[in-house]
């Protein structure tokens, strides 16, 4: 077994903290990465805290890691001692199910084996995150990094950028579109630069004013505050699609108002508590909500190939991992400009 060290939580009501804990040998088709960066997504706070259901303890959170390979198994073949590699929300998936087999590992119908807070396919062992230095994953899970310098804005593609690139591709989003994304955190920040990328007219809704500036530097035409009665009203029935990403309680009804007639609400952000859905706000003007699950390998290798070559970067705050409670703390208060990033 390889030995680890990282931070991560005992309970949910710990606080995240140094932890070492053991990895498996490195098999014939794994690959062992020396973690350089790992992001701090929403879900992060959510699992560490047993916000979906009870987590698996000790926690070591982390699925957006990016680092350095520095061994490989005897069978491996896609990756080389010394390149860039990543590894995002999932490490292994049945293989053999529809969906795995079009390459649509996110929707196993075994379940995914996730990076952390769950076990890997023998049921048995826990599997540990990024908040490590040191991560084993089967090649197969890997993905390849087609940059090589500012690695920290890289790592937020992982989880953040493949959570938005997918649902708006999956929904044909172009020019022509009007596009509204709800919530400026992690995944809206990505969202407005791959909305705007595809050549969409975007408009940011937003509850914090101080964000009007950003969001347009991000590439949003238009800004307005999801709070205020008036900016609301003004927008409904415009908008093709919402891609929404709020993290907190919230009520989801008053944004379907805002979507035109077979407009399309992109649902990735998951609060602890659940919406009550106002159907006839759907079927007065056949709209519908589709969820969407981060994205499969296939898919995760595409969209960091398309940021490559548009130079589409995650804007990050680099922290200590000694700094990662406070950044929760932000976060809880949607001050994160726009994804914390661990340097390991
Ligand atoms: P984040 O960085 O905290 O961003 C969430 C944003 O939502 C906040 O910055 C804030 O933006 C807005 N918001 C917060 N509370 C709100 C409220 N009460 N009402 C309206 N808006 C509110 O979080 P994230 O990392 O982007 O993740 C967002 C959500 O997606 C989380 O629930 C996460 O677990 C989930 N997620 C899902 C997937 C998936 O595959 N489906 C993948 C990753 C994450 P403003 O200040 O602009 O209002
Ligand atoms: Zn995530
Ligand atoms: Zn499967």
């Amino acid at each position: 077994m390889i030995q680890v060290a990282g931070y991560g939580a005992i309970d949910a009501q710990a606080p995240i903290a140094p932890i070492s804990f053991e990895r498996r040998d490195i098999g014939p088709k794994d690959i062992l990465i020396d973690i350089l960066y790992c992001g701090v997504c929403h879900s992060d706070i959510h699992m560490a805290r047993s916000e979906w259901g009870p987590s698996v303890y000790p926690i070591v959170p982390g699925h957006e890691i990016v680092g350095k390979i520095t061994q490989i198994g005897s069978a491996v073949s896609q990756f080389k001692v010394g390149e860039i590699a990543g590894v995002g929300v999932f490490v292994d998936s049945c293989r053999e199910c529809p969906s795995c087999k079009k390459g649509q590992e996110q929707y196993c119908d075994e379940g995914f084996t996730p990076t952390y807070n769950g076990y890997y396919r023998d049921g048995k062992t826990p599997t540990f995150g990024g908040y490590s230095n040191q991560y084993v994953v089967d090649e197969d899970y890997a993905l390849h990094i087609p940059f090589t310098s500012e690695l920290e804005r890289v790592a937020p593609l992982l989880c953040a950028g493949i959570t938005t690139y997918s649902p708006l591709r999956y929904a044909g989003v172009g020019p022509g579109h009007k596009v509204a994304v709800l919530g400026l955190g992690g995944l809206g920040h990505m969202a407005v630069k791959f909305a705007a990328s595809f050549g969409a007219e975007v408009t940011m809704l937003s509850t914090s004013p101080s964000k009007e500036a950003d969001a347009k530097r991000l590439g949003a035409h238009h800004f307005a505050l999801s709070t205020d009665k008036e900016q609301m009203k003004a927008l409904r029935g415009q908008f093709d699609f919402i891609l929404n990403t709020v993290a907190a309680k919230y009520d989801l009804n008053k944004f379907l108002d805002l979507l035109t007639v077979e407009g399309k609400m992109l649902l990735v952000g998951i609060p602890p508590e659940d919406n009550e859905l106002g159907s006839a706000k759907l079927i007065s003007r056949r709209r519908s909500i589709i969820g969407s699950n981060i994205g499969g390998i296939a898919e995760t290798q595409e969209m960091l190939d398309y940021c490559a070559k548009h130079n589409i970067l995650s804007d990050v705050e680099e922290i200590q991992m000694s700094e990662i409670n406070g950044a929760y703390d932000r976060i809880l208060k949607s001050d994160v400009k726009y994804r914390f990033v661990i340097k390991m």
